[in-house]
């Protein structure tokens, strides 16, 4: 029986978020030969009820728990989590790049006039936030307009960011993985890369799983971008065991409280920060309205105890007595410690050490007393559950990886947030983007 022939590309990219999907754009503008393998499909149902039912609660495509009930959002579709994401584009203080030994201001700028980042304008800034404005500037902070990649000439300020902009006016990667498709990069959805083998030539063997059956393609270079939680998992199918030991996750500690005037309902969330407290603290703190888990579980009585359509059910049905037209949040990023493991069946060992503990109690003060000097009442404050969205760290540059990205594993890299010698402490993706916008000049140089 003849053999079908395997595909061979320059280079093969797995995931498309913004690690994947800016190393796939800048490789197929070069007019290289590029297949980007996605473990999702294109979502292009609208709404943010479809979003929460259909992604993220769904535990092989969104949200996944540590073993210390850290919640940790993301999106296994293609544009990764950057659907989910609110649009934040925060440039870290050079302190970050210093410790990291490198410098990325021309790739970060890069990124930047990419995404069109561009600062939250005021008068899209909603009262709710403009009070928790006023309640810091009581107390002595500042709260700046964030630089987000939105454009805000097609944005209806619904708030919806998160769930899949309705108004296409946040930057999503999908953007760059039509660019290199436009530039005849193949698209592989439904691909579940699960690893990678050395070729006896000069090149390496991508096995995936697609639609039942078990393929491969073949690549000069492979990059694994498949997010912090996955590409350790096909690193240590791949042999390279040391892969996902130590995590970092940006935890965050989010705070409400009640007023008799005021609240968020549909206000843009994270449209103002507290940047000095970036370097001083190592904190990040934002205006945040997202009154799930935490509020389900302290105002209304309710906590699931897993997500299936049943308890998502009783979740919305007891968010019916949290009155979001009077409710005021904030939440906090800490930059937490890199410990734990992601290990191989996916399980993802992660709990509050005690200096991540202490930060996380001094987030909760600075919101609290925000909130209460924008006017909430003080016995009203309820304070949330550990949540995450930032996961990184997990192949990390100057341990798994070499300074250009590559593994031990000739010609395969690394090239997504798992590569971050330490997290930020705020928002990653322009400093994703950048990552890769350097390993693409990297690689078109040799
Ligand atoms: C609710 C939420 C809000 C956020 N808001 C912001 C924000 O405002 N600003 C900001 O900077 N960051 C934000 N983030 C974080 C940001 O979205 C992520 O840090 C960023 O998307 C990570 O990029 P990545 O390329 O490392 O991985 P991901 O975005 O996770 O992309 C990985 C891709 O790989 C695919 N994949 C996974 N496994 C496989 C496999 N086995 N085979 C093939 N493909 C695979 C996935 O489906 C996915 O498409 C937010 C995150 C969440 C969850």
């Amino acid at each position: 029986m003849k053999k079908a022939t395997v595909k061979k590309y320059e280079s093969i990219v797995v995931g498309s978020g913004p690690g994947g999907a800016t190393i796939a754009r800048e490789l197929a503008r070069a007019n290289k030969s590029v297949a980007i393998l996605e473990y999702g499909s294109h979502y292009k149902k609208k709404g943010q009820m479809n979003a929460i039912s259909n992604i993220y609660l769904d535990e092989n495509l969104g949200l996944k728990f540590t073993s210390g009930g850290i919640s940790i959002g993301r999106s296994r579709i293609l544009g990764g989590s950057s659907y989910f994401a609110q649009g934040n584009a925060v440039t870290p203080p050079d302190k970050i790049f210093k410790e990291w030994g490198m410098n990325l201001s021309d790739e970060l700028s890069s990124a930047r006039e990419d995404l069109r980042v561009n600062l939250m304008p005021m008068e899209l800034i909603g009262k709710g936030t403009k009070k928790l404005m006023e309640g810091a500037k009581s107390l002595g902070y500042e709260m700046k307009p964030t630089p987000k990649c939105v454009d805000y000439s097609k944005c209806s300020r619904c708030g919806k960011c998160g769930f899949g902009c309705p108004k296409n006016a946040k930057w999503t990667s999908i953007e760059f993985v039509e660019e290199a498709v436009k530039n005849n990069a193949d698209l592989y959805l439904n691909a579940n890369v699960t690893k990678v083998k050395h070729g006896s030539g000069n090149f390496n063997i991508v096995y995936f799983n697609q639609n039942g059956s078990v393929k491969e393609i073949i690549g000069d270079k492979v990059i694994i971008s498949a997010g912090a939680l996955e590409t350790p998992r096909i690193l240590q199918n791949s042999g390279i065991e040391e892969a996902g030991k130590g995590i970092a996750l940006d935890t965050f500690q989010t705070t409400y409280g009640y007023t008799k005037d005021v609240g968020m309902k549909n206000e843009v969330i994270l449209a103002v920060y507290i940047e000095s407290l970036i370097e001083e603290k190592e904190l990040f703190p934002a205006p945040y309205m997202y009154p799930a888990l935490s509020l389900v579980r302290d105002i209304a009585g309710y906590m699931p105890k897993k997500f299936d359509l049943p308890s998502l059910s009783k979740v919305l049905l007891n968010l019916r007595k949290v009155k979001n037209k009077n409710l005021l949040g904030m939440m906090t990023k800490i930059r937490d410690e890199i410990t734990g493991e992601v290990k191989n069946d996916g399980t993802i060992i992660k709990e509050n050490t005690e200096s991540d503990l202490k930060k996380l109690d001094e987030a909760f003060e600075i919101n609290r007393d925000i909130i209460v000097a924008a006017g909430a009442d003080p016995k009203s404050i309820v304070r949330g559950v550990y949540e995450a969205g930032h996961p990184c760290c997990t192949a990390r540059i100057g341990k798994i990886l070499d300074k250009n990205q590559q593994t031990e594993i000739e010609g395969l890299f690394v090239s997504d947030a798992s590569a971050f010698p330490s997290p930020l402490g705020l928002p990653p993706i322009l400093t994703i983007v950048a990552l890769s916008k350097r390993l693409a000049k990297h690689l078109l140089s040799n």
